[in-house]
């Protein structure tokens, strides 16, 4: 436990700092981002332009790391430089797990997620810099210009999981023999078995078209005139289609089948409150991407495995009895697995085929919440350890916007809680009947309605200067 706490502090240490250096396509285990921020730089990068893919896996022999050269990158005073290389020593990143993934957590220690992320910082960079020598021409012959060629290459990193994207497959492979050079100043290498070469619309040397990345499958379709995009006019002639990927599908049809399997003697009640929480989350994870018919066909295989459970409770009635004993019709639906129809929210089973699509809003290329634009991050995740609860809720109800005037609050502006119904006209003190305003904005509405009732206005002070707390970035 002792050793945890002191890694904790050096993490607390350290983390600002790379906070501040770190590569804007890098999304693993940082503060203030995630895997739809990984997927949604994505998403940009190909919906114009079919492209190549290099999807690779950095070998997991963290064991193999060369401390010095970390050491080095890590240029930290000698303290924690001579503690970390104590932890090295000791095998905090040997053989183990650095990155928690969905079968579990990482098993290196609570620094190792930031060490591994130091020692995988540059690639990105490394990248953008070999694209100045890419041999891209215009139509009239002439080499692009260095921006649009740094722009013609993206490369997404999460964790030691990555993806290079472009549309010469020569390009690519130049990209995947500097990655390797690159790794191996590390001491590290590319796991052959996990890296793979694909195009997104097209097959490639018997590869199907598309890839896997973070439990998702992006892959584009061939479509027809109608339906298909444009730019700048011109029919694109494909549609770009991200879903939970096969696996992530299998294994939650495996979790959810394990429950029902382990409930054969409890009650419907106990069933629905244990199974509940695994579909919600799924869901949830996969909510921007929502594609009908997968939710639809995970949902019939859930209801036919809770009819195979309740024959096997009683072997003596037929699939129909059990569908009238369990199945209740709520809302019109009348495959609802329910305990009973009565009162107003009666204990149900969640449905896959219910989830509704939420748009994700991607994290801006150097955000950081270390980098004081409190406003930023509190619209984003809904609280700040500076900001009052009521206004942090607010701001991310509100999408950081004012409603007055449509635009954005920024760090430092005057900002004012507005009963939407004035007091005087009957508003009450509650949640829902409360904005955040301009000031002036502010001014403008009471002047307007003539509720000059300036007693209830409680001002909301932006704090200048912060130190974003450890314990907040825990979600
Ligand atoms: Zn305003």
């Amino acid at each position: 436990m002792y050793d945890r706490a002191l890694q904790a502090l050096v993490k607390m240490a350290l983390e600002p700092e790379w906070e501040a250096r770190f590569e804007p396509n890098s999304y693993g285990f940082r503060p203030g981002r995630s895997c739809h921020d990984a997927i949604g730089a994505i998403y940009p990068a190909i919906n114009k332009k079919a492209k190549y893919v290099l999807d690779a896996d950095i070998a997991k022999c963290f064991d193999r790391i060369n401390h010095e050269a970390l050491l080095k990158k890590l240029n930290t005073f000698p303290t924690i430089r001579r503690q970390v290389r104590a932890w090295l020593k000791a095998g905090v990143m040997d053989g183990k797990r650095l990155f928690p993934t969905s079968e579990g957590t990482p098993q290196g220690g609570v620094i190792s997620p930031l060490l591994a992320n130091i020692a995988l910082h540059g690639m990105e960079n490394a990248i953008k810099e070999l694209a100045d020598t890419f041999d891209m021409k215009r139509p009239d012959g002439t080499q692009l210009g260095k921006r649009d060629k740094r722009k013609s290459v993206n490369f997404v990193r999460y964790a030691d999981d990555f993806v290079i994207l472009h549309e010469d497959l020569t390009i690519v492979k130049r990209c995947q023999e500097l990655i390797s050079d690159w790794l191996k100043g590390m001491g590290l290498e590319l796991k052959p078995s996990k890296t793979r070469l694909a195009h997104t619309l097209e097959e490639h040397l018997e590869e199907k078209p598309g890839f896997d990345f973070l439990g998702f499958n992006v892959r584009q379709y061939p479509t027809g005139k109608y339906t298909s995009g444009r730019v700048n006019g011109k029919l694109l002639g494909f549609k770009t289609i991200i879903t939970p990927n096969k696996d992530s599908q299998k294994k939650h049809y495996k979790k959810v089948a394990e429950i029902i399997d382990k409930h054969k003697g409890l009650s419907q009640t106990t069933l629905i409150k244990n199974l509940n929480p695994i579909i919600r989350g799924w869901c949830n994870y996969f909510s921007t991407v929502v594609s009908q018919k997968i939710f639809e066909r995970i949902w019939h295989l859930t209801v036919w495995k809770l009819i195979k459970w309740g024959i096997k409770r009683h072997r003596n009635k037929g699939k129909k009895w059990v569908y009238l004993k369990y199945f209740q019709t709520i809302g019109g639906d009348n495959w609802t697995f329910a305990i009973s129809p009565k009162g107003k929210n009666p204990l149900r089973l969640l449905k896959h085929s219910e989830t509704k699509i939420t748009r994700h809003v991607k994290v801006k290329d150097d955000a950081s919440p270390y980098n004081g634009d409190t406003i930023y991050w509190s619209s984003r995740m809904g609280k700040h350890p500076e900001m009052l609860k009521r206004t942090a809720s607010l701001l991310k109800k509100q999408n950081g916007k004012c409603p007055k005037c449509g635009l954005s609050f920024k760090d430092g502006d005057l900002i004012e809680l507005d009963h939407i119904i004035p007091k005087s006209k009957g508003g009450r003190n509650e949640y829902n009947n409360y904005q955040l305003l301009h000031r002036h904005c502010h001014d403008e509405k009471t002047r307007i309605d003539g509720s000059l009732n300036k007693g209830s206005i409680s001002q909301i002070k932006i704090p200048e200067n912060y130190r974003w707390e450890q314990d907040m970035l825990v979600t």
